[in-house]
């Protein structure tokens, strides 16, 4: 058999084993670019698709090429098809069509400032980022619902209308809502017996986006009444994404029903940047304001801000507008005192608040924490302690040290710098601890 006879009767396969919209989004028309003994190229249309079969696939599609080939077989993927970048947003302009000159319909619901293209991928919103292209590639397609999930200023709201963005100029009809304005719109529609307008608005539509589905939860007239759009235009073949800052399984008062819905597609989480993705979004950001900021200013930001893409442009922007409006260097003693005033009640954390939170967190008491146990089930969240109290309280070492239970500062400095290490490159880790800080913050 020639390659590419191989690789047909391989897809052939592959098709059995996935679900059709996974097999459309990443291989149908694929093929092979080069073999040689033992190795096959393939091409593929785009970087997310590359990405994404590297990740997901590779074993698999390994696996089925040896067992065609009755041999080990290496599989690597490359970019072939049309990845083109795409247009600016086109939102109330003209698109041609090979059939028709269409009108892309006015989309008010959506930010024209929140676009792929403008969406910096990283290892923490690397799915999250192909999905929402697979399904603005291929609307009702690829994923029917997509549900996105992480914590708050992390981009679900940017992808969410992205999405719309990339659909309305496609010339389909997009609607953008944040939960919270379905549910006043739905409490109006009733007061006024406008229901009838209610559902046409919200069910003749093509693409719908609700952000923020977590506000619905224990509001069962809303629950109802999202049930039933979402069937009226699943059943039509319609795309839905929603997000969440939680997963639907987390989201404790939502009935069941829904639930189910949300799980019926493709559910993703999106994860705190890491301390190279929220350089490059950094750099991103002065570079889209034209601004030429130091290296090192934008390190010390990305350095200091951990957990919130939202908190950091926060920063960039005030170190940006005090050195313009006080005539400052943009230099680190600028972005310093910005970062102090930033987040004033960082400082006002107690530890014992910090060592309630961390052992709650991790299903442990107080005392275990300040204990002699040093099996990894309790030494890591003791580190974990260590670390948030030496970023999120004013204490010193050795008042750190006391406060799990006497112990000696190097010890606290040994497991602060661990943990510090640990949460720049361990996704799980990091993700721990934005948890921690949120609960340490919301409990005030
Ligand atoms: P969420 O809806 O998850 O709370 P947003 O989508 O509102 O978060 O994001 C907060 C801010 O951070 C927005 O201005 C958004 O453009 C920006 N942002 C978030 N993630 C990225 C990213 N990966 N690349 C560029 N900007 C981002
Ligand atoms: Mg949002």
């Amino acid at each position: 058999m020639k390659p590419e006879q191989i690789w047909q009767a391989a897809l052939g396969e592959l098709q059995l084993q996935m679900t059709p919209a996974t097999f459309d989004t990443w291989l149908r028309g694929s093929r092979v670019l080069a073999h040689e003994e033992g190795l096959f190229v393939v091409g593929v249309a785009s970087g997310y698709a590359k990405d994404w079969l590297e990740r997901r696939l590779h074993a698999t599609i390994a696996r089925t090429l040896s067992g065609i080939v009755g041999r080990t077989v290496e599989v690597r993927f490359s970019v072939s098809g049309n990845d083109a970048p795409a247009a600016e947003p086109l939102v109330g302009a003209k698109v041609l069509l090979p059939a028709a000159e269409i009108e892309v319909p006015e989309t008010p619901s959506l930010n024209p400032r929140y676009i792929f293209e403008n969406f910096v991928v990283g290892a923490h919103n690397r799915m999250a980022h192909a999905a929402a292209r697979a399904v603005s590639e291929s609307p009702a397609g690829a994923y029917n619902p997509l549900f996105l999930h992480g914590g708050v200023g992390l981009g679900k709201t940017h992808l969410l209308q992205a999405i719309g963005n990339a659909s309305a100029r496609q010339g389909l009809r997009v609607l953008y809502v944040a939960a919270e304005e379905f549910t006043n719109d739905l409490i109006n529609a009733i007061r006024t017996h406008t229901t009838g307008a209610f559902r046409e608005k919200y069910r003749t539509i093509d693409v719908l986006l609700v952000d923020d589905v977590q506000f619905i939860a224990g509001k069962d007239a809303t629950q109802e009444e999202l049930f039933h759009t979402f069937n009226t235009l699943h059943g039509q073949n319609k795309q839905l994404v929603l997000s969440s800052d939680r997963s639907p399984k987390a989201m404790m008062t939502l009935a069941e029903r829904l639930r189910s819905r949300f799980e019926w597609g493709l559910l993703v989480d999106i994860q705190t940047p890491d301390a190279e993705t929220r350089n490059a979004i950094l750099r991103n950001k002065a570079e889209a304001l034209g601004q030429s900021v130091p290296a090192a200013v934008l390190a010390l930001i990305a350095q200091r801000v951990q957990s919130n893409v939202r908190e950091l442009e926060g920063a960039l922007n005030q170190v940006l507008a005090q050195s313009a409006l006080l005539g400052l260097p943009l230099d680190e003693a600028l972005a310093n005192r910005v970062l102090a005033n930033l987040r004033p009640q960082q400082r006002t954390v107690s530890t014992t608040s910090v060592v309630a939170a961390v052992a709650a967190f991790y299903d442990l008491t107080v005392a275990d924490l300040c204990g002699r146990d040093r099996s990894q089930q309790i030494a890591l969240p003791r580190q974990m302690a260590m670390f948030i109290m030496r970023e999120e309280t004013a204490a010193s070492l050795p008042q750190i040290g006391d406060a799990l239970g006497g112990r000696d500062h190097t010890t606290i400095k040994y497991g602060y710098e661990k943990l510090r290490g640990l949460v720049d490159t361990d996704d799980k880790l990091r993700r721990e601890a934005a948890l921690i800080r949120e609960a340490l913050y919301s409990a005030k």
